[in-house]
């Protein structure tokens, strides 16, 4: 697939940020994206860097009403030898696929995928910040713009890549956060969408998130939405919990995101010779045993704070305390080695860096 980059004159550039410490979440982004469509009858067409900007959309267009859409996240890293580095993004790249063919939308080759990220990553590293923690964020989506009132797959898309400079998640320090057990609203069914990396599953989040933050909790802990008893994942993020040297996390089985820290998370437990257990957990079951002091830690993995601790989880107005509720070694050690590999501190003995 050829993209071609469209001139932009430095006089039409964005300041740069000139704090890396301020740069906080997806709120900042580069002077240029990327824009491919497809075109029924046509495939892929008209691959161009442009100008970063706002689309000219129709007011009909599908994924305006019946969210067709999906979307990726990924991250770019500047090393201190200068080298610029992905993290997995083939990963990215067959679960962006894995998402279209779930939404009825065009799957695109991996290597384009990767190929037109990289031509853009380029064009932009003068907006990679380099000071520990930040990195480039990389989203990555895809849009139904067809003009039809009516629901059926789009005849038309669009494939885009955006970048935002982000700031380190922890500058503070590892922070424990809280984090709710929903039992009243449910984000996946088996059938449904929950495997899928589209606008929806996340819209339909948004209620629990409000009414947990209103009791003090960061984040929902999604049950399974048939028995209401199972640990799925929470907002954006997969769940481990330990018992000992085991770690425990849900398995894939349609309803929660393929992580792929979580998969990183996984192939680096066992290399450092923890048991790792991928099966259901009962809620009750949990809580008795982190009571119990039978579970010794609690962490999400996801893509933007790589490896999060929990300190404490609530439950139907009750809550229990991880081991002390303070950061464990577990925890503490995948933060170190997997954040270690992406910095380019610890060698990459997976071939995980693309450099
Ligand atoms: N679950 C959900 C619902 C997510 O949105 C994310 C973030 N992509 C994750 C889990 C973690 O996935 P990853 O490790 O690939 O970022």
């Amino acid at each position: 697939m050829e993209i071609r980059e469209l001139p932009l004159p430095a006089a039409e550039m964005k300041p740069k940020y000139t704090d890396e410490s301020q740069l906080g979440f997806g709120r900042i982004f580069t002077d240029r994206m990327l824009l491919v469509e497809w075109k029924a009858g046509q495939g892929w067409v008209d691959g161009r860097i442009q100008k970063y900007g706002p689309f000219s959309m129709d007011p009909a267009a599908l994924v305006l009403h019946y969210a067709q859409e999906i979307f990726e996240g990924l991250k770019a890293y500047k090393w201190a030898d200068g080298s610029i580095v992905l993290f997995r993004p083939e990963m990215n790249a067959r679960r962006f696929n894995h998402s279209a063919e779930r939404l009825c939308m065009p799957t695109i080759p991996e290597e384009d995928f990767v190929a037109g990220i990289e031509q853009l990553v380029r064009l932009e590293k003068e907006w990679i910040p380099s000071a520990e923690g930040t990195s480039l964020y990389i989203r990555p989506a895809m849009i139904a713009v067809e003009p039809v009132i009516g629901v059926k797959p789009s005849d038309h898309y669009y494939f885009y890549v955006i970048l935002s400079p982000v700031g380190a998640y922890y500058s503070q320090g590892f922070k424990p956060t809280k984090i709710m057990v929903e039992d009243k609203y449910v984000r996946a069914t088996p059938g449904g969408t929950g495997e899928a990396k589209t606008g929806g599953n996340y819209a339909n989040s948004l209620k629990a998130g409000l009414e947990a933050k209103k009791k003090g909790f960061d984040q929902v802990l999604w049950l399974d939405g048939v028995e209401r008893r199972y640990i799925e994942e929470v907002g954006a993020m997969n769940m481990f919990f330990a018992y000992g040297d085991t770690i425990v996390t849900a398995p894939l089985e349609g309803t929660i995101l393929n992580g792929i820290t979580r998969d990183s998370v996984l192939t680096l437990a066992k290399k450092l010779g923890l048991k790792i257990e991928e099966r259901r957990i009962d809620v009750n079951d949990l809580f008795k045993d982190i009571r119990d002091g039978k579970i010794t830690e609690a962490f999400g993995s996801g893509t933007a704070a790589v490896v999060t601790p929990v300190g404490l989880l609530g439950y139907r107005g009750e809550t229990a305390t991880v081991a002390d509720g303070g950061v464990g070694k577990i925890t503490q050690t995948l933060y170190d080695t997997l954040t270690g590999i992406q910095t380019g501190k610890i060698p990459d003995t997976f071939g995980w860096i693309r450099k």
